[in-house]
This record gives structure tokens, C-alpha cells and sequence, in this order.
């Protein structure tokens, strides 16, 4: 893969091509607000947000998961945003931080919109907090009928992971070349 680093697996022993997550830096929900909206409705960090409507406020975290690849040790990592009502969005806010907290589970909505796929929007989710700071992972339901849960569950071939991390990239440098005009 073009640009890639390599790294020497501690499962194998042999040399892969290190892939970045493929992560969103905020949920579909707050992406679709105008720049207005946003700034009087929302707000978002690095693994909250929470928007404020006239008639709901709808609470998002970011979490991580993790794509299987068929015959590659490690799998494809996706940082995405999922719901979760108030009162789990403030139990996991409390938790926060504290790399003691209890594991926990939650249920929650996926918010983010992968590419290849028709929507995969409102997916539901198992949400599991991690101990020692990290961002919760999350899996779909197995029995939610869509192609994203079935990929997910039969690992994804190494061509296709490929094919997901270039395309990842070249909008990366897509945005830095825009950002130098
Ligand atoms: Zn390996």
C-alpha cells in the first residue's frame, strides 16, 4: 500500500502494514446542523456530544470498533459515534476518566454513516466500557439483518480492508491539499 509504515506483529512475528483507524470526529446527527445550529444547539469534544433541539436533547459518544479482517492478525479499528439515552450518556460521563470504573454495557444507536454501505444509521449496538482509559468498544447486534453486521461477524477479506484504508487516505490528502490552496 502506498505511504504505508510496516511493523513487526507481536501475533505472528511477521512485518504488516500499520492502518490508522477510520474514525469520525463527530456523529452524523451534529454533521448535518448548519454552522448556525451547531454553534446554538451542540456540544461536541473529542468523546462527547450532546445536541440540544426544541423538543429532544439527543446524548453521543465516541467509541471503537473493531472490524475483523480474514487472514490478518489484527483487525480494521473504526472510531464511531453511537447514541445513548441520558441517563446512560451521565453514568458513562461519571465513569470518564477513572480508569477503575467498573466495565459496564449500555445499548446504543449507531450515528455514523460508513462508506459501502446503504445507511447504517440506527444499527443497534452493545456498548461495553473498557478499564484503564479507553474509549468503549462497541459490536452490533448479531441478529440485526444488514450487511455491516454480517461483515462484521464474517471478518472482511484483506483486499477489501485495503481498499477501505486507501480510500481513507486519499481523503485525507484530498482535505490537506485543499487546506494548501
Ligand atoms: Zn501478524
Amino acid at each position: 500500500m502506498e505511504g504505508s509504515t510496516k511493523y513487526k506483529c507481536s501475533i505472528c512475528g511477521q512485518e504488516h502494514d500499520e492502518w490508522p483507524a477510520l474514525a469520525w470526529d463527530s456523529p452524523f446527527q451534529y454533521n448535518v446542523l448548519t454552522l448556525e445550529d451547531r454553534q446554538a444547539l451542540a456540544a461536541l469534544d473529542t468523546d462527547f456530544c450532546v445536541i440540544k433541539h426544541p423538543n429532544q436533547t439527543d446524548h453521543f459518544i465516541r467509541a471503537s470498533l473493531t472490524q475483523k479482517v480474514n487472514g490478518r492478525c489484527e483487525g480494521l479499528n473504526y472510531g464511531l459515534w453511537v447514541s445513548l439515552s441520558k441517563e446512560k450518556f451521565m453514568d458513562y460521563a461519571g465513569k470518564y476518566g477513572n480508569e477503575n470504573a467498573d466495565i459496564v454495557h449500555y445499548f446504543g444507536w449507531l450515528c455514523n454513516e460508513i462508506p459501502g454501505y446503504d445507511s447504517t444509521l440506527s444499527i443497534p449496538m452493545n456498548v461495553t466500557t473498557q478499564k484503564g482509559n479507553l474509549r468503549p468498544s462497541v459490536e452490533p447486534h448479531h441478529d440485526f439483518d444488514h450487511p455491516f453486521v454480517r461483515d462484521y461477524y464474517n471478518g472482511i477479506e484483506l483486499a477489501e480492508a485495503e481498499r477501505r484504508v486507501q480510500e481513507l487516505l486519499d481523503v485525507v490528502s484530498k482535505r490537506e491539499s485543499d487546506d494548501a490552496e
